[in-house]
């Protein structure tokens, strides 16, 4: 049986009290049979889950630690105190801009799981690895060393020349790739790896999402920039809840 749609919005570094109407705007907006989350800056997670109760705030990252001195990071029990119930880790983003290693990324994998946050973990080849003809064995050995021992509850797929260009893969080689990384979500999890959801993440726009969310193994959406309005959103997410 096909896994309940996620579809989850990043919002990156945007948004200020200023946003919440379109929180609130989104909250309203989502249709029954599909799970929504809203990946906010830590700024904003604790007065949107006051805005929006019912429905998912997450983080953005999360630090490895429990707690000590590490001047600008925040804890996943600090972020399960403000209301997040979910974060992302290993963003392209976090693994390029701040030079974060697959141990790093499962090592917050492992805190975040422990404070009771759902973990949405991303991985993605370069654009000199997809020409090259590797992505798959790229993204898998990604994958693998990144997992915790817990299962996630999604692993986004997130080409990183496709996050913000308007350009995607082609949707054969979506489906590839989904079906490669469940296989090792199996072979890491057993039987719970088919109820990893297996997001795709990369310019999805209300254009593009019914063809995506129509591809196997497909169970949702990471989405940055249109993320950002229910204008844009509301339309990908009632694309998952019809597909
Ligand atoms: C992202 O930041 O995770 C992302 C997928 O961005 P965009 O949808 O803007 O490509």
């Amino acid at each position: 049986m096909a896994n309940r749609k996620l579809v989850a919005g990043n919002w990156k570094m945007h948004g200020t009290a200023e946003s919440i109407g379109e929180i609130v705007r989104i909250a309203a907006g989502v249709p029954t049979g599909v799970d929504v989350a809203l990946c906010l800056s830590a700024t904003l997670i604790e007065r949107a889950a006051r805005a929006v109760p019912g429905f998912a705030i997450g983080a953005q990252d999360v630090h490895s630690m429990e707690r000590g001195a590490f001047t600008g990071d925040v804890a996943a029990h600090q972020l399960h105190d403000a209301r997040a119930s979910f974060v992302i880790v290993g963003h392209s983003e976090r693994r390029d801009g701040h030079r974060e290693s697959d141990t790093q990324v499962r090592a917050k994998a492992v805190a975040a799981q422990g404070a009771g946050l759902k973990v949405i973990l991303c991985v993605g080849e370069s654009l000199e690895a997809r020409e090259a003809g590797c992505a798959i064995s790229i993204v898998s050995a990604q994958l693998d060393a990144s997992l915790p021992p817990s299962p996630v509850e999604a692993v986004a797929y997130e080409p990183i020349w496709a996050i913000g260009t308007g350009r995607i893969p082609s949707l054969e080689d979506i489906g590839e790739m989904h079906a490669a990384l469940r296989s090792r979500l199996i072979a890491a999890y057993g039987a719970a790896g088919n109820v990893v959801r297996l997001l795709y993440g990369g310019s999805v726009k209300p254009s593009n999402a019914a063809e995506i969310f129509g591809v196997a193994d497909v169970d949702g959406a990471l989405v940055g920039g249109a993320s950002m309005t229910a204008a844009d959103f509301l339309p990908i997410v009632e694309a998952a809840a019809e597909s």
